[in-house]
């Protein structure tokens, strides 16, 4: 499926940063349609609704984490993969009810690819430049957020796949939200 819709999530740190702006220009730069958005402070239930604990998630937290981690000589303490993720879930579900959230839905051919790739690595410190996480928030790392105990501030959420942004969309706006028009591209699409 060429046309696809992604959930975006300019995270608090982001608007607390004054980054809101920067942030949607780049993602109206690709020329991916803005189909709905809002400001929007979470609760619990939306917050753990958007970070359900889901294994494979979880193992892939770890994963990710361990390898950079002892990658770069530091230490991974951790032995047990969901026990790791639901830190991680713990830490995710506090930081969305942080502050309010801007929220939109993208929609264009390969919007969850080209959103992912606008957003960068999960770490910061691993995102190329370019991306929004590597030009506003490279000195962030893996080793500066667990040694806090806290989620790695990374600005930006994108689902990470067209199954779970079709959830997450469902998740954060209802459909009467959820706009269609048309745009100087769409004509070659
Ligand atoms: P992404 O947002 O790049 O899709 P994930 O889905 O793997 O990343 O993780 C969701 C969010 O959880 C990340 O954006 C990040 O804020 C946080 N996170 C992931 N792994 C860690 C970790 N090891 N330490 C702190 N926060 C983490």
């Amino acid at each position: 499926m060429v046309m696809e819709k992604t959930l975006i999530l300019i995270k608090h740190d982001a608007v607390s940063r004054g980054l809101i702006g920067r942030i949607i220009t780049r993602f109206e730069n690709t020329g991916l349609k803005i189909i709905a958005m809002k400001m929007i402070w979470a609760d619990k239930s939306l917050a753990e609704n958007h970070y359900f604990l889901d294994e494979e998630w979880a193992k892939n937290v770890y994963e990710k984490t361990k390898k950079t981690r002892e990658a770069s000589g530091e230490p991974f303490p951790f032995k047990d993969p969901i026990a790791y993720g639901k830190m991680i879930q713990s830490w995710n579900m506090e930081f969305l009810q942080e502050g309010p959230v801007v929220a939109m839905v993208l929609e264009g051919p390969h919007a969850v690819e080209i959103a992912r790739k606008m957003v960068g690595s999960t770490e910061p410190r691993q995102s190329a430049p370019g991306t929004i996480r590597g030009d506003f928030a490279m000195i962030e790392s893996y080793a500066l957020a667990n040694d806090k105990s806290r989620v790695l501030r990374n600005l930006v959420h994108a689902s990470d796949s067209t199954e779970n942004a079709k959830r997450e969309i469902a998740l954060w706006f209802s459909e009467s939200e959820i706009h269609s028009y048309k745009k100087e591209l769409d004509k070659h699409f």
